[in-house]
């Protein structure tokens, strides 16, 4: 027999595959037509029309390579955040390019610096490149921004041997933000060969007054790279488009190991249709406040811990009934995210529904609780 694990290379030997949760297909099959999906962080109010209606003609020629430069999005990506498309890498997802960040910048002598409670690819890209990663503490759970990336933290967790340091803003699975001010003078005292990458996955939903995107430091800063994605605001997580933001020498560098036509062309399509709905956006991100703010209050009246989120999500705290109540929840069809895996066994994750699957969710909680 062959020891495939001992065979593959050393990053990759104790790498252990991402968890993604419940099996969804299994639930949807037990809970036809009644599954409440609050697992995932998908959007709630689904993809633009205009993004479906994209698809469906590109499903027309199905037979046809997409374009392997992505020129079009990339073009109107270019436009939507005043950059230039060579500053642009696209991804199967934003996933796909957090992973090949490590691949391509950190090797088995770097260190990778990330925060504890950070989202779970980072610690995966790094041993995967088989770097070291070193955690930087989170804040307290009793802190303005409960669990959330110290920064002060993470600039102590630098070393000589750091490449390359992760950070989400706002993080998943937390939900919490750094302020604007704050990240700025964080950049200005990480070296300047250490490269930081942002994670704006939920950009699009926040609106705190500290909040600053990182994309206006770009220009100042070639260490600078910001991922953003259309899994969620925009509402194709199933479509798999993310994108990066960096200097033109950085997305060069990337683009050797993008695999050619890495984004479909049903993908391609989807994408720039979403980016031009700025309708269907808002509508969303609305709904997804509104949403959120009355789930959170429903939740902290009953006494429950929710951390404050610029996000589709709430990490709520259940403490010792977690398990149960976690368990309970799935009983009855609706599906939330354990968070055990980040170190969050008190917590579950739970992405902010439509106002009727937030209804039913507070309608089980109340039984399972009483
Ligand atoms: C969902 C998410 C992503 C996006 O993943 P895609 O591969 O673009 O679907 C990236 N970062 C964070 C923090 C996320 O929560």
């Amino acid at each position: 027999m062959i020891d495939f694990g001992q065979l593959a290379v050393p990053g990759i030997r104790g790498l252990r595959a991402y968890d993604p949760g419940h099996d969804l297909v299994a639930l949807r099959r037990a809970h036809p037509a009644a599954l409440v999906e609050l697992g995932s962080n998908e959007n709630s109010y689904g993809a633009s029309p205009r993004a479906q209606q994209a698809a469906a003609v590109a499903l027309e020629r199905l037979h046809v390579y997409p374009d392997p430069l992505g020129g079009d999005l990339k073009r109107a990506l270019a436009r939507h955040h005043g950059v230039g498309v060579e500053n642009i890498v696209l991804g199967n997802g934003s996933h796909e390019l957090l992973m090949q960040f490590a691949q391509v910048f950190a090797g088995p002598d770097d260190a990778v610096v990330a925060s504890q409670f950070g989202f779970a690819v980072y610690a995966l890209a790094a041993q995967a490149a088989g770097a070291t990663l070193a955690l930087a503490p989170a804040h307290p759970a009793e802190h303005a921004m409960p669990r959330g990336h110290d920064l002060d933290a993470l600039l102590a967790a630098i070393s000589s041997r750091t490449k390359l340091m992760y950070l989400a803003n706002p993080n998943n699975p937390t939900g919490t933000w750094f302020g604007g001010e704050a990240f700025t003078a964080f950049l200005a005292a990480v070296p300047a060969q250490v490269l930081v990458v942002v994670d704006e996955a939920y950009a699009e939903y926040v609106d705190a007054a500290d909040y600053a995107s990182a994309l206006p430091l770009l220009a100042a800063h070639p260490n600078l790279i910001v991922t953003r994605t259309f899994s969620k605001a925009y509402g194709l997580a199933g479509a798999r488009v993310g994108y990066a933001l960096a200097h033109p020498d950085c997305i060069a560098v990337m683009e050797r190991v993008r695999e050619s036509f890495n984004v479909n062309a049903l993908a391609l399509a989807a994408a720039e249709a979403a980016l031009g709905d700025a309708v269907h956006l808002q509508a969303a991100v609305d709904g997804n406040r509104q949403q959120r703010e009355a789930l959170a209050a429903a939740l902290r009246a009953w006494g429950l811990a929710v951390a404050p989120s610029q996000t589709n999500f709430l990490l709520v705290e259940f403490g010792l009934e977690t398990a149960r109540v976690e368990a309970e929840l799935i009983r009855r069809g609706i599906v939330v995210r354990p968070v055990a895996g980040y170190g969050l066994a008190d917590c579950l994750r739970i992405t902010v529904g439509t106002a009727e699957e937030n209804a039913r969710l507070l309608v089980a909680l109340g039984t399972i609780l009483a």
